[in-house]
């Protein structure tokens, strides 16, 4: 089915966004699997192509467009012709957007800027070695000193962990209420912040996952984002947003994964015909096909939701649950139509492969976004 055709404006921002991961992104993109990090610079040329926190307002050098489907466009392309490790939307549109709703004018200005520009990148930290799915659980503590706070712990499993400038922290203030969360703005250079091992990984292999320590790291009153002690609604509202942004990325993997197959089939000859005339691969990519097709609608209608601010928090996860399961179907079918080639590195359906698997436990497991529509339709 065709998908709803957009603005010519937006076509025109899709080219651009091609030709800018097809020329400053994509060809990096070995050498960054093999150094497990991307290039702080890809950030600065994305920023000066006016591709990060396209929402930011134009005072901070953004482009003022809110439309949350020109983010979607961004991360087509990225999956598309970019590098699943150059985690773009994580920073534009994951851990800034925080600074916009919960920082004060202070707060935009001194930092909205350079995360625009790619000057910052960001990251945020939550999870740590005994809580991840429940972040109840969170024992990093910060102390009120009267001064400035005091904030130690560690976290671990955070995407751009070596690169970040500036990391959000979320951490205990409140030692009785399990939601007592605060989340503090930690910045590069405090005293008593250091990270840890870049942790190598089954996937995504240029990204930079790492640790991070606090020790007695003095945190400036002015470095608190948003509410003392309203960290976790924070939080909560930030994840809807993050599923989404996980939706469109698994959709759009698994469109690749699918013309890389099909691609594959038609030119592969078994038997003394091309494998795509078998009435098995026929009859797996036509229900992958259907699958796929069915999945975009939804989760293109689950952005004109986001767009209109009324995108619930289980619709967020059904988009994110169905699209992550179908995309983990799609490419484990994609590496079997493969044969031998599909376990083969130099064949990109093997990195798809490697890539997705983590879609199921990033933002959110699976069985935590059963839980959240569990809980809307029987609770
Ligand atoms: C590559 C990578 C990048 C990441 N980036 C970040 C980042 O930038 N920032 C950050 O803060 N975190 C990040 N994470 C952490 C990620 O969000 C967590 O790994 C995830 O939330 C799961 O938490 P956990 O690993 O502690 O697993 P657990 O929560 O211990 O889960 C273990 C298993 O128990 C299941 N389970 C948990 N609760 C329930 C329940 N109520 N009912 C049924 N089953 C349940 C889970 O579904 C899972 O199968 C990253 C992780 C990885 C691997």
């Amino acid at each position: 089915m065709q998908r709803k055709p957009l603005p010519p404006e937006m076509d025109l921002f899709r080219d651009a966004a091609r030709r800018f991961f097809q020329t400053e992104i994509g060809p990096h993109s070995e050498r960054w699997r093999a150094a497990g990090i991307v290039d702080r610079e890809a950030y600065r040329k994305a920023g000066a192509a006016g591709f990060l926190c396209i929402w930011a307002d134009e005072s901070y050098g953004g482009l003022g467009l809110d439309d949350f489907r020109y983010e979607q466009i961004l991360i087509e392309e990225n999956a598309a012709h970019g590098d699943s490790g150059f985690l773009m939307s994580l920073h534009s549109r994951l851990v800034a957007p925080y600074f916009r709703h919960f920082g004060t004018a202070e707060q935009q200005r001194r930092f909205i800027p350079h995360f625009v520009s790619g000057e910052k990148i960001l990251a945020i930290a939550m999870t740590e070695p005994d809580a991840g799915s429940d972040l109840a659980g969170i024992k990093t503590r910060a102390e009120d000193k009267g001064d400035y706070w005091l904030l130690n712990g560690a976290k671990t499993y955070i995407s751009n962990g070596i690169l970040a400038d500036v990391v959000i922290v979320a951490a205990r203030t409140h030692p009785d209420n399990p939601h007592g969360l605060t989340l503090f703005i930690v910045e590069r250079g405090m005293e008593g912040f250091e990270r840890g091992r870049m942790l190598k990984k089954m996937g995504m292999k240029s990204q930079d996952t790492a640790e991070l320590f606090f020790r007695d790291v003095k945190i400036p009153k002015e470095n608190v984002l948003g509410a003392v002690h309203g960290g976790f609604y924070h939080l909560m509202k930030g994840l809807v947003e993050e599923r989404l942004i996980a939706a469109c990325g698994n959709i759009a993997a698994a469109r690749v994964a699918m013309e890389l197959t099909k691609a594959f089939v038609r030119q592969r000859k078994v038997f003394g015909k091309p494998l795509s005339k078998m009435q098995n691969t026929r009859f797996k990519l036509a229900a992958l096909d259907a699958e796929i097709e069915i999945a975009q609608t939804f989760v293109d209608r689950c952005v004109e939701e986001h767009n209109e601010g009324r995108l619930s928090a289980e619709d967020a996860a059904r988009a994110k649950l169905y699209t992550s399961e179908l995309n983990g179907r799609m490419v484990d079918e994609g590496v079997q139509l493969h044969g031998g080639a599909g376990y083969m590195e130099e064949y990109r359906i093997c990195r798809l492969y490697e890539d997705e698997r983590i879609h199921r436990i990033l933002a959110g497991t699976s069985e935590i976004m059963k839980e959240i529509i569990a809980r809307s339709i029987l609770d």
